[in-house]
C-alpha cells in the first residue's frame, strides 16, 4: 500500500455510498496515471462482505471493530491512522459527505500531515499531486499542492460518475486489526425524517426555486410553471430556511437527492451543496440573471434573465403547446 492511492470506502447503514464509487473512479485514474496501486480501506463491524463491491480497487483493507459499525468520525479516523501508520500512501481520498465530513480532517491531524478539503479533481504535474478545490460556494477554484505526502483529500461529491467506480472484479481483501478505546460519540438510533406532502424523489419534473425568487409571494409563479409541466416545486436551502417551503422540499446536501427527467433551476446559484442533490437529473434547465452563476456549469440549457420575467413566459408557452395538443 505504501506509495499507493488510497480511498476511504464509506458505508452507511450497511451499504457502500455512491460517493465512494465516485472517489474510486477518480482514485483509479490517478493511480493508473502514476502507475501505482489503488487501495480501498473499509471500516465496519461484521461488514467484510461489502469489500466485494469495491472491485475498482486492487486491494481492499478491511478493518473490523464494534466501534466501527457506524462511520463516526473519531473512531474511524483513529482506525485509519493506525492502518496507515506503517503503509504510507501518496494520497488518501475521503468522500466529503455528511457521513464522513469530519473523518479526513481528523485523520490529517492525527497523522500530522496535510489535509485539503472541497477537492473536485486531482491532477498530476511533474509527478506531484495537485488538488483542484472549490471555494465560496463554487464561485472560485483553487489549485493546491501539499508540501508533503501523504496528503488527505476531502473529495466533493460528483467528481466522477459513480458508475465508473463500480467493477464486477473481485478485489484482493486483507484484514487489519486496530486497537480502539471508547468513542466520545455514540450513535443511539436513526431517526427517519417525517414524510413530506410530496415525495420529490418520485417526481419526473421539478421546478426548483432559489434566493433569486426574492420573496414567498413570488412562489405562485413557480407553482404555476410546475403545474403546467406536471411536476412539483422544490427549493434551495435559503428558501427552506426562510420558511417559504417545507423541509421536505429541500434539494441538496442537507436535503434530498433527486434525479427527475427535468429539473428547472430558477434563481439558484449552483453552490456545490445544492448541485450534489440534483446533478444527476436527466435534463437541467437553469434561469439566472448572472451569466457566471455556477449552475450553468451543470445545466444543459441556460437562460440568462430575470426569473420573475421569464417564469410567466415559460408557463404561457407551455400552456399554449398544451392547448394545441388538446385540440389536435
Ligand atoms: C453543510 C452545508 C449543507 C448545505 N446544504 C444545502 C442543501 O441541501 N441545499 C442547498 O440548496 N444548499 C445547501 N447549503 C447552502 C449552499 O452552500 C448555498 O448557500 C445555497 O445552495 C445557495 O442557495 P441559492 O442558490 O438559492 O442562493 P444564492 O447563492 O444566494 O443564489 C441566488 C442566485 O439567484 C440569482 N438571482 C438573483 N436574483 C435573480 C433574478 N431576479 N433572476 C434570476 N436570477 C436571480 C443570483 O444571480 C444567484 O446566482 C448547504 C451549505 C452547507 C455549508
Amino acid at each position: 500500500m505504501t506509495g499507493s492511492i488510497c480511498v476511504f470506502a464509506e458505508q452507511w447503514r450497511g451499504s457502500i455510498s455512491e460517493a465512494t464509487y465516485e472517489a474510486l473512479a477518480l482514485g483509479r485514474e490517478v493511480a493508473d496515471a502514476l502507475g501505482v496501486q489503488l487501495t480501498a480501506i473499509l471500516t465496519g463491524s461484521n461488514a467484510r462482505e461489502l469489500a466485494q463491491t469495491l472491485g475498482a480497487a486492487d486491494l481492499v483493507v478491511y478493518v473490523d471493530h464494534p466501534l466501527l459499525a457506524e462511520t463516526l468520525p473519531q473512531p474511524t479516523a483513529e482506525a485509519l491512522a493506525q492502518v496507515l501508520q506503517d503503509r504510507r500512501p501518496r494520497a488518501f481520498i475521503v468522500p466529503l459527505t455528511n457521513v464522513s465530513l469530519g473523518v479526513g480532517t481528523l485523520l490529517a491531524l492525527r497523522l500530522g500531515t496535510a489535509g485539503i478539503n472541497f477537492c473536485k479533481d486531482v491532477r498530476i504535474a511533474g509527478g506531484r499531486l495537485q488538488a483542484v478545490c472549490v471555494m465560496y460556494g463554487g464561485k472560485i477554484e483553487a489549485t493546491v499542492e501539499a508540501a508533503g505526502e501523504p496528503v488527505v483529500l476531502g473529495l466533493w461529491p460528483g467528481a466522477r460518475p459513480a458508475e465508473k467506480g463500480r467493477s464486477s472484479r473481485s478485489p484482493v481483501v486483507e484484514e487489519a486489526t486496530v486497537s480502539l478505546r471508547d468513542s466520545p460519540v455514540l450513535l443511539r438510533r436513526y431517526v427517519e425524517a417525517e414524510a413530506g406532502d410530496v415525495d420529490l424523489t418520485k417526481q419526473d419534473v421539478l421546478v426548483a426555486v432559489g434566493r433569486g425568487i426574492q420573496s414567498k409571494d413570488n412562489l405562485g409563479l413557480a407553482e404555476d410553471l410546475a403545474k403546467s409541466l406536471g411536476g412539483a416545486v422544490a427549493g434551495s436551502r435559503p428558501v427552506i430556511d426562510q420558511g417559504w417551503l417545507p423541509l421536505s422540499r429541500q434539494v441538496g446536501k442537507s436535503g434530498l437527492s433527486v434525479k427527475p427527467k427535468l429539473y428547472v433551476a430558477l434563481g439558484i446559484s449552483g453552490a456545490p451543496e445544492h448541485v450534489e442533490g440534483m446533478k444527476d437529473s436527466a435534463l437541467i434547465v437553469a434561469v439566472n440573471s448572472d451569466p457566471r452563476a455556477p449552475i450553468f456549469n451543470v445545466a444543459h440549457y441556460g437562460i440568462v434573465a430575470d426569473v420573475l420575467e421569464t417564469i410567466p413566459v415559460l408557463t404561457a408557452a407551455i400552456e399554449a403547446k398544451r392547448a394545441v395538443a388538446r385540440h389536435a
